[in-house]
């Protein structure tokens, strides 16, 4: 499958830099290119190279109602996004959303029409105490109970191991290969079309490891947080998918 490189800007930006990032992005050949920008500038973000899909970083589990300060799925639709990110470990961790919160959020995505990109990974205590398909398992076994084994086949997976996020540190491609490999197992096991699901590595990756982690078998894109922000690595990171 064509290679996913979703680039996920957090919590920056500004009219000014982004219009800056946005004009300097432009279609990569054989990959396919995605960022995911904070609501407030979906609307900026129309004025982008259609080759670039546009995502959101969160997304209401609700349809419509009394649920203020949150945006619906639809919403998102309406703006253009293709994708919207999903149980994160920032809002897994910062702002208290558990599993199934995930699963729901990302059944109310593709609901709408927008693909998931649902967030799965270890913490380091977790990792060092030989966790990683508990912790992930139950992540996904959420997401499952939410969606069913058709839908699930439908999402994106973005394994990111939550000790590699920002902290400059990324999994070797061995520790990425195994991780993915095992989480495709899990899908099969589960009846699960694994093989349709692409699943992203994301943490710390950067123009000088890119390549290495994307030459993984099973590693079907990244999620890029920090890098993301600027175009040249961007494009860079693009280019080595
Ligand atoms: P990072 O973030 O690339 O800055 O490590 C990745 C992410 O959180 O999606």
């Amino acid at each position: 499958m064509k290679k996913l490189v979703a680039g996920n800007w957090k919590m920056n930006g500004g009219l000014a830099s982004n219009r800056a990032l946005l004009d300097a992005l432009g279609p990569v050949s054989g990959v396919n290119v995605l960022v995911c920008v904070p609501y407030p500038y979906l609307a900026q973000a129309q004025q982008r190279d259609p080759a670039i899909a546009l995502g959101a970083q969160d997304v209401c589990e609700y349809a419509a109602g009394a649920y203020t300060g949150e945006v619906s799925a639809a919403m998102l639709r309406e703006f253009g996004c293709s994708y919207a990110i999903v149980g994160h470990s920032e809002r897994r961790a910062l702002f208290g959303e558990d599993d199934s919160m995930v699963g729901r959020k990302a059944s109310a995505a593709l609901a709408a029409g927008v693909t998931p990109i649902v967030c799965v990974g270890e913490t380091l205590a977790e990792r060092d105490a030989g966790r990683v398909m508990d912790v992930i398992g139950a992540q996904l076994a959420a997401v499952l109970d939410a969606l069913g084994p058709e839908a699930m086949g439908r999402i994106v997976l973005a394994y990111e191991p939550v000790w590699a996020i920002g902290t400059g540190r990324s999994a070797t491609a061995e520790q990425a290969g195994d991780a993915h490999g095992a989480i495709r197992a899990w899908l099969q096991r589960h009846g699960v079309d694994g093989r349709a699901v692409p699943i992203l590595y994301g943490g710390s990756v950067k123009p000088q490891n890119a390549a290495e982690l994307f030459a993984t078998a099973d590693v079907d894109g990244g999620l890029i947080g920090g890098a993301s922000l600027v175009a040249e690595d961007f494009v860079a990171i693009c280019r080595a998918a």
